[in-house]
């Protein structure tokens, strides 16, 4: 399937579909089929106990992992996989893997920023050689972004020399400065000292005001009940329960849940 993009989105069509995920690593069975849906201005926030398989998830989805089966789609478009000889879906086509990997933007636990570069080149990176945005257009829109994020003056430093909050934020203009339609967090305030958390999570709720679509691996119980629109709980590699954030977190249906968040609050 082919998308037209000169067809409008029917609105409230999913941005993001996956379908029924299975992953193993050897006999362990990481993710036993699962599936998820974020419409545009979605934010859900996926929790669960460490080795549940939320970053796994989340690596299966833009193909940073290859999954054993299942299905994902973007903007409707359907990312063509095929089983290779280890039993692992890999992308048919590079090219259309590389542009919807730029609909998808990762933030990770540990920021991943380059650290031989300075902040504007760690911004400027992907829009200029890969999606082949004039260099000029680029240095606005990284400055544009990093104001977005609360850092003003920092494009010329390097990411060694600033703190883990400013850090994250930079990497959440880099992940902005490729215009996604979807941005994954993978718990990306975990790695940061306690005082630092609620910068970062100011600009997540800045974002998702904006009506971006976000899925936010997370164990900020505030931000969860807060901030996103959708819950879902993770229990060794199945959803196990999942809703409006606050009526899932005051009223949890599965034991296991209940269990989880009384380790959790
Ligand atoms: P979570 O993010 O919920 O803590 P992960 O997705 O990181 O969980 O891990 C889920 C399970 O998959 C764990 O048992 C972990 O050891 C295993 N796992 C994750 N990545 C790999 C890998 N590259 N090779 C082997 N096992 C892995
Ligand atoms: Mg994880």
């Amino acid at each position: 399937m082919t998308a037209d993009p000169t067809v409008p989105r029917t609105p409230g069509r999913p941005l993001l579909e996956v379908h029924d995920i299975h992953k193993r690593f050897g006999e362990n069975e990481v993710l036993k089929g699962v599936s998820l849906q974020a419409r545009a201005g979605d934010v859900i926030s996926l929790i669960g106990s460490s080795g549940s398989g939320k970053s796994t998830l989340l690596r299966c989805i833009n193909l940073l992992e290859n999954p054993n089966s299942g299905r994902i789609l973007l903007g409707g478009e359907e990312l063509q996989l095929r089983v290779d000889r280890h039993g692992e879906l890999r992308a048919v086509n590079a090219a259309q893997l590389q542009r919807l990997r730029t609909k998808l933007a990762m933030v990770f636990q540990h920021f991943n920023l380059w650290a031989h570069m300075t902040v504007l080149q760690n911004i400027i990176e992907a829009p200029v050689h890969v999606l082949g945005i004039p260099k000029d257009q680029a240095v606005e829109t990284a400055r544009r972004y990093l104001e977005r994020v609360g850092l003003r003056g920092v494009e010329d430093r390097y990411p060694s020399h600033m703190s883990g909050g400013q850090q994250q934020r930079v990497a959440i203009a880099r992940a902005l400065a490729v215009e996604p339609d979807v941005m994954l967090f993978d718990e990306p305030t975990s790695a940061l000292d306690p005082e630092l958390v609620g910068e970062v999570l100011r600009v997540m709720k800045l974002l998702a005001e904006e009506g971006r679509t976000m899925v936010v691996v997370t164990h900020e119980m505030g931000f969860a009940r807060e901030v996103s629109s959708h819950l879902v709980f993770l229990h060794k590699g199945c959803i196990e329960e999942q809703g409006v954030p606050r009526e899932v977190l005051a009223n949890p249906k599965s034991e296991r849940l209940a269990q989880f968040l009384s380790g959790n609050l």
